[in-house]
């Protein structure tokens, strides 16, 4: 008989209930026995959700992150976290974000947040210094196993394996983390004994870190851990692997001695699948049901596929979702707004759920026990292939005449610059990122005009007066080239989204991004296209009030791309050229409206980068490609500015200079400028904005401070290349700092040009 199990569902809540409880808390509104029933509350749906699941995951729940949890299940929270005393749950926060809600005082640096894999998850990293000891508290999960039991679910414990860990953390001092394991090992040891006698027989230890392109020590220390090292504890350890393929390191989850292997199927293929199936393991369990995106399966095709496995293996058979569900919006069934017919080739957690179980019937009685679900699926699937809505045959047409010269500026950059010097531009030119202070009153206007109760000429008035007031402001400060200030944006993807064909919004579609902070991709579903101008009203209204150049504003084709959720019907890269069409339309409307600089964001480009090093370039290629498209088709005298960031360029320095934007403006103030070593090492061309001020930060710099900077700049880059400008968009800060900060930014300037006048 096959199994089906899942290796982590959202525990957001559907309509968010843990972020509204943890932040109650958090701000003092609340009590930590409010927010424990809350958990418990979610849990308790999650599991009943799951009931007639042969294995169900206990330990996915997290109040913040499932690593953080991992730290304190080995004991080795921060010290600083842990040195200020209370429960568990104070230093868990106080890891977490620098405070628990009874503390008072400054507080303590919060861990580390980045990017879990190639996800917009962030975890919090792990910490290790030489002396770290590992003292296990397996409190919390034995106690959630009760909570589990108590429902009679079947329950799988889930941890996250030493390797991955280790692989996760960051050395504090000058100790190699991996010479941590042979403390690890025991401390995992302890934790799996609890496990077992609170009642679990099978355990879920996740090494994702296996889908990585990792060094010799990592892959060896891998190799000797599972081959015997890693403790028996009388469970069964299901090994398990997720969001990409194995390729060389398939034989390292192949020779594990484990009783189970998990393997993300639809990222790493049926061939890596079936051979893990002729392993010698006792349980294969296959994730055919994508963990990462919101599609329906397509059933049918996947019982095709499954049904001569099932044959071979039998009981060795095992089918989950690619990854955890942590990924993919809670419930679609709450989406009573959504077109119909878009609504029925999606799935979310939920109906994911559901999939698995017809997947395991179809196996177990033959597909006849569920032929309605199955017919049902085909006629979405088909409705979706067929849909006039999904395919553009305009579109597709003018993506296949892309010709090379469409992602070609006419000239050289030097050319170009000398053209563009008819912008009377000073040396050292100052400017913002794009938006300013978003106040709680332009926040209202939009979402009054949203909701219908203001009608579009007061929407538009109030947006030109907070674009007046910007325009003045900037007059007052003497910046020299503007921006609008971007209040009409709520959001740099979801403005675009909305204004382009091919994209469909949701109501409840949350997903975590970190702690409480959940995140409403858009979902691309048809071809992209755009109906009509989306910015160029307001930017020429903007120009208009002033003489000094006015920045045209866009979201660039790979950012909107990254931040959506996008279709698995075509390559991402297809999808990304639709787009790139689209803004460069916009691009061509903007400089044909007088507009003379123009910059397109790009800061999730990076976040883009294939989990395989091998995958890197191609990526890389089309993701440059796609940007350039959307900007070529300018004049010489048209600027074209890009934004990043994020803090490593080193390794993808090569494209960032392929892009061939005349200027790039980038965060660098917080690591004091050495971020701007890789653009001299490199010999990066063309000019660039180093971020001087950090913007994430109310504090108002100083003149001296940001001429140091800058100072320290321009022994990097040459003075005619360097651009004066925050490290980011200002839409979080108030007025009051922005101000004066953006004046010292100007005197800065003034001091500089004549520091560096020749
Ligand atoms: N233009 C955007 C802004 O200023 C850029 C935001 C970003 O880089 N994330 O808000
Ligand atoms: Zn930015």
């Amino acid at each position: 008989m096959t199994k089906i199990h899942s290796l982590g569902y959202p525990r957001i809540g559907a309509k968010r209930e843990l972020k509204f409880a943890q932040e109650a808390y958090w701000q003092g509104k609340s009590t930590a026995e409010d927010l424990l029933n809350v958990a418990k509350e979610i849990r308790k749906i999650n599991w009943t959700e799951q009931k007639d699941f042969d294995l169900v995951p206990v330990g996915d729940f997290s109040f913040y992150d499932q690593v953080l949890d991992m730290s304190q299940t080995l004991g080795v929270l921060p010290k600083r976290a842990t040195d200020l005393g209370g429960d568990d749950l104070d230093q868990f926060f106080r890891a977490a974000r620098g405070r628990s809600p009874k503390d008072s005082g400054a507080g303590v640096a919060a861990s580390e947040m980045v990017k879990w894999f190639n996800s917009n998850y962030h975890y919090m990293v792990p910490e290790f210094h030489c002396n770290t000891e590992f003292t296990p508290n397996t409190e919390r999960l034995v106690a959630q196993i009760k909570e589990a039991e108590a429902l009679g679910v079947a329950i799988k414990p889930v941890l996250i394996g030493p390797i991955s860990y280790l692989w996760l953390g960051k050395e504090k001092d000058d100790c190699s983390r991996i010479s941590l394991l042979t403390k690890i090992i025991p401390a995992y040891g302890k934790i799996l004994a609890d496990l077992k006698e609170a009642g679990a027989d099978w355990v879920q230890i996740d090494e994702p870190v296996l889908v990585m392109s990792l060094d010799e020590k990592w892959r060896s220390v891998f190799a000797t851990t599972y081959g015997g090292v890693f403790p028996d504890a009388g469970l069964k350890v299901l090994l398990t692997t997720y969001f990409g393929a194995l390729k060389e390191n398939l034989e390292l989850l192949q020779n594990a001695k484990v009783q189970g292997v998990h393997i993300d199927v639809v990222n790493a293929g049926w061939t890596e699948a079936e051979s893990l199936l002729k392993s010698d393991k006792e349980i294969v369990s296959l994730g055919v049901i994508d963990g990462r995106n919101i599609w329906k399966a397509d059933l049918n095709a996947l019982l095709d596929k499954l049904e001569p496995l099932a044959k071979t293996y039998g009981d060795k058979l095992w089918l989950s979702s690619s990854s955890s569900l942590l990924h993919v919006p809670v419930d679609l069934d709450l989406e009573d707004s959504l077109d119909a017919e878009i609504k029925s080739w999606f799935a979310f957690a939920r109906q994911k759920l559901q999939e698995l179980r017809v997947l395991r019937k179809a196996l177990n009685e033959g597909r006849a026990a569920v032929e309605a679900e199955l017919s049902a699926n085909a006629v979405a699937l088909q409705g979706r292939r067929a849909s006039t809505r999904v395919n553009n045959p305009a579109v597709k047409s003018r993506v296949a005449g892309i010709t090379p010269d469409m992602d070609k500026r006419a000239d050289t950059y030097e050319t170009r610059a000398a053209a563009q010097k008819s912008l009377n531009l000073p040396l050292f030119p100052t400017t913002t990122i794009g938006s300013f202070p978003q106040t709680a009153e332009i926040r209202k206007y939009r979402s009054d005009f949203k909701k219908g109760l203001i009608d579009e000429a007061t929407y538009k008035a109030a947006m030109q007066a907070d674009i007046k007031q910007c325009v003045e402001i900037q007059e007052e400060l003497g910046i020299d080239v503007f921006v609008h200030g971007e209040a009409e944006r709520n959001d740099m993807v979801e403005y675009f989204g909305e204004q382009l064909a091919g994209y469909v919004f949701t109501k409840f579609a949350w997903v975590q991004s970190y702690g409480s902070r959940c995140v409403k991709p858009p979902i691309i579903y048809g071809d992209i296209s755009r109906p009509k101008a989306m910015t160029v009203e307001w930017t020429k209204y903007a120009q208009s009030l002033t003489s000094k150049p006015m920045k045209g504003m866009l979201t660039g084709p790979v950012t909107i791309l990254n931040w959506s959720f996008v279709r698995d019907d075509q390559p991402r890269s297809a999808t990304c050229n639709q787009i790139a069409l689209a803004i460069r339309d916009e691009v061509c409307d903007l400089e044909a409206a007088g507009v003379r600089v123009i910059q397109i964001d790009e800061p999730a480009i990076r976040e883009g980068l294939p989990l395989k090093r091998e995958d890197w370039q191609e990526y890389l290629d089309w993701a440059v490609k796609a940007f350039r498209i959307s900007v070529c088709g300018v004049k010489n005298e048209t600027q074209i500015h890009t934004h990043m960031c994020y803090s490593e360029f080193n390794d993808i320095m090569e494209s960032i200079a392929a892009m061939d934007a005349d200027v790039i403006t980038i965060e660098t103030s917080r690591s004091d400028m050495k971020l701007l070593e890789a653009f001299e090492t490199f010999n990066y061309p063309n000019e660039i904005g180093p971020g001087v001020y950090d913007i994430h930060s109310p504090n108002v710099p100083t003149v001296e401070n940001m001429v140091d900077l800058m100072e320290k700049a321009a022994k990097r880059i040459p003075v005619e290349r360097l651009w004066v400008n925050p490290d980011c968009g200002l839409k979080t800060r108030g007025w009051a700092e922005t101000k004066p900060a953006l004046k010292n930014m100007v005197d800065a300037a003034k001091e500089l040009r004549s520091k560096f006048a020749k």
